[in-house]
């Protein structure tokens, strides 16, 4: 990178020197993501190009505002980083218009509140207990304090969103926004049905795609962009990009909604951030990428099948997407002790509520699994089975120590054959 360069031989030393507690933290992380087996859906490994921009010198500039409407000087490159990061947002999903300033999902989502809600007004999104998020209105979220929430939620036998709830719901508190999206359903969304519920209700229609961006991405996925007045997202779960958030909408809502971004809800954008999201953006329109989320895709189809083979109930009997939810009610084994039983072996998963779950929501009777990490890491459908295995005789060895200890070194085994960098 010739003389200027800041990212040398010597920026690993530049930290050891100057800070060795963290150095030594980041270090264990290391050791911990590279020792152990990731499941948890949400997560992915970013590449290190995305982590090389993110740590890049962009964090030093101060741009508040929009590219060439800045409230700073000395803007051009930045402004050059953000257009790209929107332009290529809007190829790789088909937008009218892309904010890609929000620090994170959740900001995002209230960044679509504050822009077409005012408060009080009434929302209708997926019940935090069947599978939706903290931000879609759950009373601990801000979301359901400045907002009159109402939720949806799954039929009871199925496991599928029960359409019939939310239309009549949204015939009933004619809701001013409707929310599609979730974090824990592992099922294709009927965006067109919501769309048209929306509709007939005289709602606006928002898509939350954090988990299932980088299947749509990908062209995996139905993409609810054409359907949906707004669309929200992250970019560091199945998107593999830096921890971030963005905003895609149709022209009309462009001015509202980079107004509640800012000045609205933040102050300066995180410009190495968005750098990286431009990077991740650009990675996701490769055909190797593609290939990727096929194998994730995959994965997961392989995953749930042996799980369900070794007789676990899959909620919705399958999956779609990336994730699967499991009931462990039929194994008497609650979301909490399974966790715990698996982060013993080296395996990383968590606990998750499952519909209708008897369990409080820190015991759960379910286990979130996902597989974008796995995948970035190389592993295929063979892994997979290996994987359902040993959480099998995870789950079903609690009372015989010895075995766990066999499971860990088999884990250990699979981590060291295919490493994360
Ligand atoms: C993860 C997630 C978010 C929040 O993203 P953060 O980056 O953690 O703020 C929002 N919505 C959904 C559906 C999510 O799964």
């Amino acid at each position: 990178m010739g003389r200027l360069s800041y990212q040398d031989k010597d920026s690993t030393d530049a930290l050891g020197q100057t800070d060795p507690e963290i150095a030594a933290i980041i270090e264990k992380e290391l050791l911990r993501q590279q020792s152990r087996l990731e499941l948890i859906a949400s997560e992915n490994i970013a590449s290190r190009a995305v982590l090389q921009v993110q740590g890049s010198i962009l964090t030093n500039k101060y741009a508040e505002g929009y590219p060439k409407a800045r409230y700073y000087g000395g803007c051009e490159y930045v402004d050059a980083a953000e257009e790209l990061a929107c332009r290529r947002a809007m190829a790789l999903f088909g937008a009218e218009h892309a904010n890609v300033q929000p620090h994170a999902g959740a900001p995002a989502n209230l960044a679509v509140y504050v822009a077409l809600l005012k408060p009080g007004d009434s929302i209708l999104g997926m019940d935090l207990a069947h599978g939706g998020h903290l931000t879609h209105g759950a009373p601990a979220s801000i979301t359901g304090r400045y907002y009159r929430a109402y939720s949806y939620g799954v039929d009871r036998a199925s496991g599928l969103i029960d359409l019939d709830q939310v239309r009549s719901l949204a015939l009933k508190v004619r809701p001013r926004l409707i929310i599609a999206g979730a974090s824990a359903y592992p099922r294709h969304i009927d965006f067109s049905a919501f769309a048209g519920i929306a509709h007939e209700t005289g709602a606006f229609f928002m898509v939350d795609m954090a988990h299932v961006a980088g299947l749509i991405a990908a062209g995996l996925h139905p993409n609810p962009v054409p359907l949906a007045h707004v669309v929200t997202s992250t970019t560091h779960k199945t998107l593999r990009g830096p921890r971030g958030g963005f905003i895609l909408c149709r022209r009309e809502y462009a001015a509202a909604i980079d107004k509640a971004v800012f000045p609205g809800l933040q102050g300066g954008p995180l410009m190495h951030v968005i750098a990286a999201k431009a990077v991740a953006f650009k990675e996701a329109q490769t055909p190797e990428f593609i290939a990727y989320q096929k194998k994730v895709l995959e994965n997961a189809a392989v995953l749930a099948q042996i799980l369900m083979d070794y007789g676990y109930h899959v909620v919705t009997g399958g999956t779609d997407t990336h994730m699967i939810l499991l009931d462990l009610r039929s194994r008497g084994i609650t979301g909490l002790e399974a966790e715990r039983l698996l982060d013993q072996v080296g395996i990383t998963a968590n606990k998750n509520a499952i519909p209708f779950d008897p369990q409080n929501r820190r015991v759960t009777s379910g286990l979130r699994l996902g597989t974008p990490v796995v995948t970035s890491r190389g592993m295929g459908p063979q892994e997979m089975e290996l994987i359902g295995r040993l959480i099998h005789e995870t789950l079903e060895s609690r009372h015989y120590p010895g075995n766990l200890e066999r499971v860990k070194k088999q884990v250990s085994q699979l981590c060291s054959d295919f490493p994360i960098y």
